[in-house]
């Protein structure tokens, strides 16, 4: 995979038309933004390019807005056929119902809340009513050097989703050149995130750079020692980086509840642990073949077990080889956080994805907790996978010690896999 990527300082913006695809899915609740790390996060680009005098053409999804429709409103194929096969007396009630949701998806999941933001934030933004339509195309055509408009919620296409090449057509037809930074949804073939850059010259943004800077660096040139630490719920999802991993790393520690299938795998036994019985093959391959590579491969070796899986449920520790029938792991114990801390005390990089046990519960967060304090206080190059690890160092005030917190939880994780990336593909090689 080539991570030597294009970004915006490699090409000439100045006085061209930028269509610019950021992350803006923030959550919103009763008309609010609840967390606009996402749009913060999208400014340093805005901003560089409206320093050179570019004329930016910002575009995003927002949520899952309901799939019939278009932004004329029309149902789509799926749909059409859901109808069709409905009686005859109820189709057209039915078709109303459906084009109903859609209004109500357009105007909850319309983009100007986030133009708004950016406004009120110093970046003045106009709001174009549609996508592709007439009055994207005559806002994007009246822009001036340095100024800054918005196209409405891409998803209200079908055809964003779907890659329609007609449709990244008619998106690359605003502008001249592309400019991805939504890492996000550059595990995503869709038209914004890939398809445009069949048509325009295509670079990347400073929060996509970052992300490949830093998780490419880590795999091809890893300041050593290199831990990766695989927490969260299933080994199979997270078969592929374990197995891309095994072949970078010098030590790989596993918490979470696919720890115990790694156990069960072996014979002891884990009570009623979260299990994944057909993967127990694969989980004796994967310890063989750290083995065979000489990684250091860390398994829990106590835990914090409860009779239900309950946020109040009685619990204990209890040590590994031990767990009782009737009683489930669900965060690992505190020899394990010790054991873990130290490997990774001595780290020269870390990768974490997935929490230790079921952070969610205070009385099971404690591995989770540990884990993150050690990372946050190991000075090592530290990357964290999104989601809950994420959410657990953000929560923690650990934030501002790590590397790089990646915005994207199933994008990083693929990127971990070694997969290449379609909205990264896509993009010029430097
Ligand atoms: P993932 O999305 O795969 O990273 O998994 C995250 C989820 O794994 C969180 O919701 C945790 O509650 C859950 N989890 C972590 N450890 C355990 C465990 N020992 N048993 C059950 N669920 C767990």
């Amino acid at each position: 995979m080539n991570y030597n990527k294009k970004s915006v300082e490699d090409i000439d913006v100045a006085g061209k038309k930028v269509l610019v695809r950021c992350d803006f899915n923030v959550p919103v609740k009763d008309g609010v933004i609840t967390d606009d790390k996402r749009i913060v996060g999208a400014m340093k680009t805005i901003e560089y390019l409206v320093a050179q005098g570019a004329k930016v053409i910002l575009c995003s999804h927002m949520g899952r807005p309901h799939n019939v429709l278009d932004a004329e409103l029309k149902l789509d194929k799926k749909e059409k056929k859901k109808i069709a096969e409905l009686p005859a007396e109820e189709q057209e009630a039915a078709t109303a119902a459906a084009l109903e949701k859609g209004k109500k998806d357009i105007t909850k999941l319309s983009l100007k809340i986030v133009a708004d933001d950016l406004t009120k934030k110093g970046i003045p933004v106009t709001l174009a009513a549609d996508v592709i339509g007439p009055d994207a195309q005559a806002k994007a055509a009246a822009l001036k050097n340095g100024e800054v408009m918005l196209l409405e919620n891409v998803r209200f296409h079908a055809a964003e989703e779907k890659n329609d090449p007609d449709f990244a057509k008619a998106l690359a037809s605003l502008a001249e050149i592309y400019v991805n930074d939504a890492f996000g949804t550059a595990h995503r073939a869709h038209g914004s995130t890939a398809g445009v850059a069949d048509y325009l010259p295509a670079v990347c943004g400073y929060l996509i750079q970052k992300e490949i800077d830093v998780m490419g660096k880590a795999l091809e040139d890893p300041k050593r020692p290199f831990v990766a630490i695989l927490g969260g719920a299933k080994v199979s999802d997270k078969i592929g980086v374990i197995q891309n991993l095994i072949e970078k790393v010098d030590t790989l520690i596993i918490g979470g509840g696919m720890a115990y299938t790694f156990f069960r795998a072996f014979g002891n036994s884990i009570g009623t642990s979260l299990c994944e019985e057909d993967k127990l093959d694969l989980a004796r391959e994967l310890v063989e073949k750290a083995r065979a590579k000489g990684v250091n491969f860390l398994l829990p070796v106590d835990n914090v077990i409860a009779r239900e899986y309950k946020e109040d449920s009685t619990f204990m520790r209890i040590y590994s080889d031990s767990i009782p029938d009737g009683w489930m792991g669900l965060d690992i114990g505190e020899k394990t956080q010790e054991l873990y801390s130290k490997s990774i005390c001595g780290a020269g990089t870390v990768v974490w994805n997935g929490p230790m046990g079921v952070s969610e519960w205070e009385n099971f967060a404690g591995g989770t907790r540990a884990v993150a304090k050690a990372v946050a206080e190991s000075g090592a190059i530290s990357i964290i996978g999104g989601g809950d690890s994420a959410a657990a160092v953000e929560q923690l005030g650990y934030a501002d010690k790590m590397t790089h917190i990646s915005t994207g939880g199933g994008a990083s994780l693929e990127f971990l896999e070694g997969i290449e990336l379609p909205g990264i593909a896509c993009l010029l090689d430097k």
